[in-house]
C-alpha cells in the first residue's frame, strides 16, 4: 500500500482509509493486514456487551458500490485470550476465522469476537432427526426457544417451497440488542444473525427463508425477488402457526399500504419508497397471485422458481407462464406495473 490515514472524527465511525500504489486491474489480487488493538468500546460496540464486531460488508470494504466485481478473503485471529471469534457460518467458536466474499451477494457474515468470560456467550448444539441447529447465545432458555422455532420453520419450508432442496442445518447467532443501537438481523446460508427478541419467530422465518430467496440485483428493485419472497414466506409461516385470521389481518394492512405506492419495479431501490415496495407491496402482490392460483399451484410455482434459480423478473414471468398459462402471466405482469 502507498499510505493510510485514520480519521477519528468521521461519522458514524472513525474511518481508516488505505491507498494502494496503483489501481487493481481485473483479476489482480493484493493483500494487506490490519491489527485491531482497541477495547470493545473503541470498536463498534459499547463496552457493556463485550463484543468486537468487524463487518466487512459495510464497515471495512467498499463492496456496496462495487460488489459486482470485488472479491475478498479475510483471515482474522485474536491475541486476547478472553475473546473468541464466532464463526457463524460453521457454527463454531474459535481463535481464528476465514471469511470469503461470495459475489454477487454482499450478504456475508460479519467477523465477531466476544468476551465469553464476561458476556457468557455459549454455543448450544442440538440435533434431532437428522436436523441440526447451533445457537450462539448468552441465554440457555433463549437458545432452546430459537432452536425449537428453527426446527418448526425447517419442517414447514421443507414441506412447501423448499421440498426439492430441504434445509437440515443452520447456525443462529442470537444477539438481542436494542434496535436503536444495532438493528442488523441478517442471513447468509446456512447462518442467521438474529437481533430481535427470541419470540419473534416470524423474523427468524424470514431470515431462514433467505437460504433460498437470495437473488435479483440487490441494487435495484429487482431485489423484490429476494425480499418480497422472504417476507411472503414469513407470512406463510405465520398462517401455518397462527392461523388464517392473523394472516388475513396482515394482508389487509399490506393492501392498504400497497395502494398508495408506485409500481413495484423500476423505481429507486434506495429512494423514498424502496423498502416499502419490496417489503410490503411485493408480498401483497404475491398474496394476490396465491389467491388467483390456489395454494398448491402457488407453492409449485415457488418450487419452480428455486429449481430454475430465477434471478430476474423476466425469467420469473417465463416460469410462471410455464407453470400456469399466458393469461395468468399477463395478469400478474399487470399487478407488477400497477
Ligand atoms: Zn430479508
Amino acid at each position: 500500500m502507498k499510505s493510510y490515514s485514520f480519521d477519528q472524527e468521521a461519522k458514524p465511525f472513525a474511518t481508516l482509509t488505505i491507498d494502494f500504489e496503483e489501481a487493481l486491474s481485473e483479476g489482480k489480487e493484493t493483500s494487506f493486514s490490519i491489527a485491531y488493538s482497541g477495547k470493545p468500546s473503541q470498536g463498534f460496540w459499547i463496552e457493556e456487551y463485550q463484543w468486537v464486531d468487524i463487518d466487512p460488508d459495510f464497515m471495512i470494504l467498499p463492496v456496496f458500490s462495487t460488489l459486482e466485481d470485488f472479491e475478498y478473503k479475510i483471515k482474522a485471529s485474536l491475541d486476547n485470550a478472553n475473546y473468541k471469534l464466532i464463526d457463524v457460518q460453521k457454527g463454531s467458536l474459535s481463535r481464528e476465522i476465514e471469511v470469503t466474499s461470495n459475489t454477487t451477494s454482499y450478504y456475508i457474515n460479519p467477523i465477531l469476537a466476544s468476551n465469553n468470560q464476561k458476556n457468557g456467550l455459549g454455543l448450544y448444539d442440538y440435533s434431532v432427526d437428522g436436523k441440526e441447529v447451533r445457537v450462539f447465545s448468552e441465554y440457555a432458555d433463549s437458545a432452546r426457544y430459537v432452536r425449537d422455532a428453527a426446527l418448526r420453520i425447517f419442517d414447514f419450508f421443507n414441506s412447501t417451497f423448499a421440498r426439492e432442496e430441504p434445509v437440515t442445518f443452520c447456525s443462529v447467532l442470537y444477539r438481542p440488542i436494542p434496535y436503536h443501537e444495532h438493528k442488523v438481523t441478517r442471513s447468509f446460508k446456512p447462518s442467521v444473525v438474529f437481533a430481535k427478541q427470541h419470540e419473534n419467530t416470524a423474523t427468524l422465518a424470514h431470515e431462514i427463508s433467505h437460504f433460498w430467496w437470495n437473488r435479483g440485483d440487490p441494487l435495484t428493485t429487482e431485489k423484490w425477488l429476494t425480499e418480497s419472497f422472504a417476507q411472503y414466506s414469513e407470512m406463510m409461516f405465520i398462517r401455518h402457526e397462527q392461523g388464517e385470521e392473523r394472516f388475513n389481518m396482515i394482508i389487509e394492512k399490506l393492501a392498504g399500504r400497497a395502494e398508495k405506492l408506485p409500481p413495484l419495479l423500476g423505481g429507486d431501490r434506495f429512494g423514498r419508497y424502496g423498502d416499502a415496495l419490496i417489503y410490503e407491496k411485493g408480498p401483497y402482490i404475491l398474496s394476490q397471485l396465491e389467491n388467483r392460483l390456489g395454494y398448491e399451484i402457488f407453492v409449485d410455482f415457488m418450487v419452480a422458481v428455486n429449481r430454475d434459480q430465477v434471478a430476474t423478473t423476466g425469467h420469473l414471468l417465463e416460469v410462471l407462464e410455464d407453470q400456469t398459462s399466458a393469461d395468468i402471466r399477463k395478469e400478474f405482469e399487470e399487478l407488477l406495473k400497477r
